[in-house]
């Protein structure tokens, strides 16, 4: 498909101060209709999004380190996903897959199987969602396993349905005033180094050590499942020590319990590689994405062992929308756009050229106490130097001067201290060192360093 509209010019260009006069007043418009429950990390309304630019209704053209929360990873106007799209569109917009089939659902599942860690034998089931697709892992590890219990971690997010918030972490504001909550979740202790309270080297034992504790307190064999994010997305972009990831994949095989990896936020190719379980070899029983997977479309799958994705009886999963044929579309359009390996290459040089312009801070801003991530998921948390009191007001003020800069960042974490980025994988070099240079300068001038 051709587009007849002219490229979006990838430079940052601020027309009207942001928000700009129409979208302010568009987001008045929005207060007398939209409940105020949705917030919004950055109120303009956007025009069109493509490359590494979001163009707004007043003509700026603000950097884009947010990718709709690691959604566009191929960008936002991908001619594979288009190309798709407007085909399926042409042929036919919805059956439901459970009245009658179509083959995208199935091209889907198979690339799926196949590319997911593990070379073992595998079935995949499509929802929309990625909580939905939690939800449905669960429900698979519990009819497979006969088991009630479920393991999560501290900062774990996982989604905002009831069961999904349940296992999420952070109160505020995803859990305040929804309760009660499901019960038989249990949380343990994630291996995060920076805050480990005996110090980095004894996150992965100690944290190891817990888990172990928190299972046999409860009867190992009450669990059904285990799930981790490889990466933490809202809880921080935290990165477990190393051999977290595999020490509990080895307590998961002893106790016969489900190893669940939620790649939602840190898969399709944003960490450099496919899925960022590869850096650490870990394989999972249960395997979830969503996010990225159709480049903007809703589509969640959850991809396993064929033995326990089969042991659901027929009918017992299922959706109105799950696996819409459009998503589905989109989806073989996403992994078309992976096919030459040019995205994972970027994903990498996004990491090198941002560790560049972000490194140095760590000894220049007293305020930066760790930059971490991998791949085109980098973060960089703000504490007090000694104490690591987190710096939640240091965050914020570092955000809204990028945004009045052009530059769209995310905050994120259980403490809010966090700046997270997540640029298209398509962002051109120039366009990246610029917002780069943005944000480095915002830092340093909270700390009255620049
Ligand atoms: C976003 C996210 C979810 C929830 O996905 P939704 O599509 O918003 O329901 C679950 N897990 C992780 C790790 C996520 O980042």
């Amino acid at each position: 498909m051709v587009s007849t509209l002219a490229p979006v010019l990838q430079s940052r260009h601020i027309a009207h101060p942001i928000p700009g006069p129409r979208s302010r007043h568009l987001h008045e418009q929005r207060s007398s209709e939209v409940t105020s429950a949705f917030g919004a990390a950055l109120p303009v309304f956007i025009e069109r999004a493509e490359g590494g630019i979001l163009l707004d209704v007043d003509g700026n053209r603000i950097i884009d380190f947010a990718s709709g929360i690691a959604v566009t990873s191929v960008g936002a106007t991908n001619t594979f996903v288009q190309a798709r799209v407007a085909a399926q569109l042409d042929r036919f917009t919805h059956t439901c897959f459970m009245v009658t089939e179509y083959e995208g659902f199935t091209e889907v599942c198979r690339w799926l199987n196949a590319h997911t860690p593990g070379t073992f034998d595998k079935r995949s089931a499509l929802f929309s969602t990625g909580a939905e697709a939690v939800e449905n892992a669960i429900k698979i590890a519990r009819a497979a396993t006969g088991r009630p219990n479920v393991l999560v971690f501290d900062e774990a997010y996982h989604g905002r349905s009831l069961l999904t918030m349940a296992m999420t972490a952070k109160e505020n504001p995803y859990k305040m005033g929804f309760g009660p909550f499901p019960e038989q979740i249990f949380r343990a202790p994630n291996a995060a180094p920076l805050r480990w309270p005996t110090g980095p080297e004894n996150a992965c034992a100690e944290a190891l050590a817990a888990v172990e504790a928190i299972l046999a307190a409860h009867g190992p064999e009450t669990f059904a499942a285990m799930v981790i994010e490889p990466i933490q997305g809202e809880g921080g972009f935290l990165v477990p020590a190393d051999g977290f990831l595999t020490g509990l994949r080895r307590i998961a095989d002893e106790h016969e319990i489900i190893f669940v990896i939620d790649e939602i936020q840190a898969g399709m190719g944003r960490t450099g590689r496919l899925f960022a379980s590869e850096h650490e070899g870990v394989v999972a029983d249960l395997f979830i994405t969503a996010k990225a997977l159709a480049g903007g479309l809703p589509l969640s799958a959850v991809t396993g062992r064929t033995a326990l994705m089969n042991a659901v009886h027929t009918g017992g999963l299922g959706g109105t929308y799950a696996g819409n044929p459009l998503s589905c579309a989109a989806a073989l359009g996403v992994f078309e756009a992976f096919e030459d390996g040019s995205l994972l290459a970027n994903a990498r040089v996004i990491e090198t050229i941002a560790r560049a312009h972000l490194e140095p801070l760590l000894d220049s801003v007293a305020v930066v106490a760790e930059v971490r991530g991998r791949g085109a998921m980098l973060a960089i948390e703000f504490a007090d130097p000694l104490t690591l009191t987190p710096r939640a007001d240091v965050a914020k003020a570092v955000a809204a001067a990028c945004h009045a800069d052009g530059l769209l960042v995310l905050v994120c974490g259980t403490f809010g201290n966090v700046i997270r980025l997540l640029p298209p994988l398509v962002i051109g070099t120039d366009l990246l060192e610029d917002g780069l240079r943005v944000l480095t300068t915002a830092i340093k001038q909270q700390n009255g360093v620049a």
